[in-house]
């Protein structure tokens, strides 16, 4: 893996469906929890995605004035060096927020010193796998009830049902 370029699916831009409001979608490839009844299953194999430098998905993220970011894939934690990398150059140099979707849970996270690294420069972290028998329609932006939407600072202020406010990392 490498610090300067990511393997993606594709890139949304002007998507309502991946957090509050507008936002630009980058849908990354590579995800190694196979979950059951999983929403994307070509995003599994990396071989299914192309790479993109973090300049050009910067660029694209830029362009858009009004657009905050999501990270979706497949799983951007298996990114996570390129995916620190890309969001705190968002953070430095717009004013956007990231959500980030992934399968890990809050707490493998801060327990791996590289993922943790990116946990610095999001907004909201939406956690866990995805499990079939928890799957409810009425979630907003998760699939499982398992699954949790994690304020990371306590500027996010935008109130989602299911919301778990921790204690802020910054
Ligand atoms: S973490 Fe998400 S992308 Fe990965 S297998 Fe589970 S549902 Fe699919």
């Amino acid at each position: 893996m490498c610090k300067d370029k990511i393997c993606i699916m594709e890139v949304i831009e002007e998507t309502m469906a991946d957090g509050p409001g507008l936002r630009t979608s980058i849908y990354c490839a590579g995800c190694s929890h196979r979950c059951p009844g999983c929403h994307n299953p070509q995003s599994w194999n990396m071989k299914n995605g192309h790479w993109v430098s973090v300049d050009d998905l910067l660029g694209v993220i830029k362009a858009d004035e009004f657009c905050n970011v999501s990270f979706s894939g497949g799983d951007p934690f298996y990114q996570a060096e390129a995916f620190t990398e890309l969001a705190r150059r968002i953070k430095e140099e717009t004013s956007k927020t990231i959500w980030c979707w992934t399968g890990f849970t809050y707490e493998e996270i801060l327990a791996n010193a590289q993922m943790k690294q990116m946990l610095q420069y999001l907004d909201v972290l939406v956690d866990g796998p995805f499990i079939q028998e928890q799957r409810d329609t009425q979630l907003h932006f998760r699939g499982s009830a398992n699954q949790r939407i994690i304020h990371l600072v306590p500027e996010e202020d935008d109130y989602i049902p299911g919301t778990v406010p921790l204690v802020p990392l910054r």
